[in-house]
């Protein structure tokens, strides 16, 4: 929450129009200060999943996701032990719905990508997939390796709340680690939330988020807040802009019980 620059002026009723037509000026909402600092991580590793883990992706096939768009088959393609996002197929998410759980997915931003910014190897994982597109929490996954943008939207940002605490971005071309814990919202039977959800993330073995604490779907333009529901799809982002596409492979998860 600390140093956020949100957007001003938004009185409840002009931030309800915003979340209803995307009304708004995105640029409110972009923190590009302190810099975050880059760390080279160690060597790669990445580790198989364990015994009690659900594999969400073997490198096989994608009979554990739909696409967000159509309901039926994910339409991203699957080669080499990797799944690539198939532009314009829109998002892709699990048709296994998960509460609190830890998760580890590896990803590889293409050797000859292109763009700028947020238009450079963007993808992202939707923590919880609260409803149709972007509709979520996005722990955000993009090529940050000499690449700025805001610091609140670079790779292991709570997109457009909090920052990462760590730029450990590797050259493209080279697989990387994500490893999450996510401790899902609560909400009583008003609809309100009681605990909000919380999530601890490394990228590449490096602490990123620290038990941040999320405040609300995570939202291109103005505020977030939380709608009520409980457990979700795990989805994955096909952003939309016009660079090279970007491939994931050896993605599990281990559900947690729930704590007090
Ligand atoms: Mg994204």
């Amino acid at each position: 929450m600390k140093g956020i620059v949100l957007g001003v002026g938004l009185s409840l009723a002009s931030s309800a129009v915003v979340a209803q037509g995307q009304q708004g000026d995105p640029k409110a909402t972009e923190q590009w200060s302190p810099a975050v600092p880059v760390v080279t991580p160690g060597a790669f590793a990445g580790w198989t999943a364990p015994a009690d883990a659900v594999v969400l992706f073997d490198g096989k096939g994608l009979d554990r996701w739909a696409s967000v768009k159509t309901g039926g088959a994910a339409g991203w393609t699957v080669a080499d032990g990797a799944v690539t996002v198939k532009k314009g197929t829109g998002n892709i998410q699990t048709k296994q719905s998960f509460g609190s759980y830890q998760l580890h997915l590896e990803y590889r931003i293409p050797a000859n990508i292109t763009g700028e910014g947020q238009a450079r190897g963007n993808s992202g994982l939707f923590l919880a997939s609260t409803g149709p597109g972007d509709d979520g929490y996005e722990f955000q996954i993009m090529d940050s390796y000499n690449n700025p943008t805001y610091v609140n939207g670079q790779l292991g940002a709570i997109y457009k709340q909090t920052p990462p605490l760590a730029n450990p971005a590797r050259r493209p071309g080279e697989w990387q680690t994500i490893d999450i814990t996510w401790e899902a919202p609560r909400f009583g039977a008003d609809g309100a939330v009681t605990r909000p959800a919380f999530v601890t993330g490394y990228v590449n073995g490096v602490l990123v988020q620290d038990h941040t604490e999320v405040r609300g779907g995570t939202v291109y333009i103005g505020k977030p807040s939380y709608k009520p529901h409980g457990k979700a799809p795990i989805k994955l982002q096909d952003h939309g802009d016009p660079s090279q596409p970007i491939s994931f492979r050896n993605i599990w998860v281990r559900e947690l019980p729930e704590r007090g």
